[in-house]
């Protein structure tokens, strides 16, 4: 049986107008996950004209109130856990670990965002005037576009969803056509939660119609995207051009160091966690290994031993480590870098595709190390977004550095050592918005800030106390209780 998708608009679950539907299909054996709509320019504008009729209303329910909405989805995300984990497995080919994971870092998001609720504080400043109180109040911007990418489906509409209904904004969600039986199951979710009809719409269809339409409307106050770097820009540019606040979080290349005194044998675990996790498919996914020559040898042989205990397969069996790709243009992707990293440095294990047997219908890659490589080579410095490390011998922590500077992204960082010193010049100078010591690139806790610099992000950072900051705006108020004439400094 197949779990077939629909748009959500003004409360109503609907088809797209015009009819058309596409195919979602299962990256790990080729088959029908199910029918979503392929939504035009008229959905995305029925689902504004919702969300901007939902908007008076919304902005006006007490924040607390707004915020047990959030704190209901959490509990409705707990209790469907499995099923959500499971469509995610399914459509984007994770592994069932891997999605579970996932989720619970949406309920995490969940549960710390409602609590946001009743801290929407303002400040209390003193004004230079007598008998004037003067502050400030956070207000919601209006109506939120919010677009999002693939390979985080759970996690990242949640990161984005939850901030905006708290702040008193409506949200037109549209979600990578690679992955919608998951933000039908996460619009479900708050719609259950008792987001009020109209609060937030989901529109499916192509990123260039349906999202294009929501960069473009005039209604839509704001737009918070993830995703990559050629499709973040330019909706940067258009966003920035009509006056939106725009937030873009795009690709990453990211950088484990390990310098001669750190722990060889934990970084390489985090290394091939980083690497090869989620298929080489995260934004915070390690590509490049960063290593002091004096303990390369060790490195490698260590992250080749653990590559070589990858079971890869579909993420739903019990025993797969590591699931395909997520669909064929992302597997030719990987396969045309392995072919430039051949040209460019020397493959020291993996580089096949996987294509007999169990794998034959899926979009299998075996994971992938690269040795000999050089910073400024096309596998150090493009984002691969697959089960590809590069490895890169250094001379110094200096060297480390420069080299984990040297690329245009800045999501995350890694560094090995046991030295204080080395470590916190690292933090200093590391051009990176989330930096970890003696822990691996990825991951990332809902409390607190998550984001890049660099070409990696643009807008406010997501997460924490800081996805507030973007999704709202400051009014400064002065009430003047003087009760008579006076003189007063205006300048
Ligand atoms: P993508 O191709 O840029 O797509 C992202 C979203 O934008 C999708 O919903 C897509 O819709 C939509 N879109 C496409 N063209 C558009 C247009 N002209 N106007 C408006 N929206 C448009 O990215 P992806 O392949 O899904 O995701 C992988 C990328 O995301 C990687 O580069 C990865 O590094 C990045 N990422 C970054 C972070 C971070 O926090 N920095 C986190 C996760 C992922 P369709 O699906 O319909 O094309
Ligand atoms: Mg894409």
């Amino acid at each position: 049986m197949t779990q077939d998708v629909r748009n959500y608009v003004n409360g109503e679950w609907c088809d797209a107008s015009g009819g058309e539907r596409a195919k979602n299909l299962n990256p790990a054996t080729g088959e029908l996950v199910g029918w979503y709509p392929k939504g035009g320019v008229e959905d995305a504008r029925a689902a504004i004209a919702a969300a901007r009729a939902a908007l008076p209303a919304w902005r006006a329910t007490p924040a607390p109130v707004r915020g047990r909405v959030i704190e209901r989805a959490a509990r409705l995300m707990e209790e469907r856990k499995e099923a959500l984990a499971r469509a995610l497995t399914l459509e984007e080919g994770k592994t069932l670990h891997e999605s579970a994971g996932e989720v619970q870092k949406a309920i995490n998001v969940l549960e710390f965002t409602a609590g946001e609720a009743r801290r929407l504080n303002g400040e209390t400043i003193p004004s230079e005037m007598p008998r004037t109180f003067a502050y400030t109040v956070r207000q919601p911007l209006g109506v939120v576009g919010i677009v999002t990418p693939w390979n985080f489906p759970v996690c990242i509409p949640a990161w984005k969803i939850a901030p905006a209904l708290v702040s008193g904004n409506t949200v037109v969600f549209k979600p990578a056509s690679l992955t919608p039986l998951t933000a039908q199951i996460i619009v479900q979710i708050f719609a259950d939660a008792g987001a009020p009809r109209g609060t937030l719409n989901l529109v499916l269809g192509s990123g260039a119609t349906v999202g294009q339409a929501v960069v473009e409307a005039t209604e839509v106050a704001a737009l918070s995207f993830t995703g990559s770097n050629d499709v973040g820009t330019a909706l940067y540019r258009d966003g920035a051009s009509r006056g939106k606040k725009v937030q873009c979080e795009m690709g990453g290349k990211n950088a484990l160091v390990l310098l001669r005194d750190g722990d060889v044998e934990l970084a390489a675990v985090a290394t091939a966690q980083g690497a090869f996790g989620s298929s080489g498919q995260r934004c915070t996914a390690t590509s490049r290994a960063v290593v002091e020559r004096q303990v390369l040898e060790p490195f490698l042989a260590a992250v080749e031993g653990l590559a070589k205990k990858i079971v890869v397969g579909d993420g739903t069996r019990a025993g797969v480590t590591m699931g395909p790709v997520v669909d064929e243009g992302q597997l030719r992707t990987v396969m045309e870098y392995v072919e430039i990293g051949k040209r460019e440095a020397k493959l020291v294990y993996g580089g096949r595709r996987l294509g007999d047997g169990e794998h034959a219908k899926g979009f299998f890659v075996e994971p992938t190390i690269f040795a000999g490589v050089k910073a400024e080579h096309r596998i150090a410095q493009e984002e691969v977004f697959g089960p590809v490390l590069s490895v890169i011998a250094v001379d110094s922590p200096e060297e480390a550095l420069a080299v984990t500077n040297g690329v245009r992204y800045g999501l995350s960082s890694s560094i090995y050592t046991r030295d204080l010193v080395l470590a916190q010049r690292f933090i200093d100078e590391v051009e990176t918005g989330i930096v970890h010591i003696n822990s691996p690139t990825m991951g990332g806790e809902a409390q607190l800030p998550f984001g890049g610099m660099k070409a990696t992000g643009v807008g406010q950072r997501e997460m924490g106390k800081t996805a507030i900051d973007f999704y709202t705006e400051w009014k400064t108020v002065y009430v003047d209780y003087t009760g008579t004439k006076r003189e007063t400094n205006i300048y």
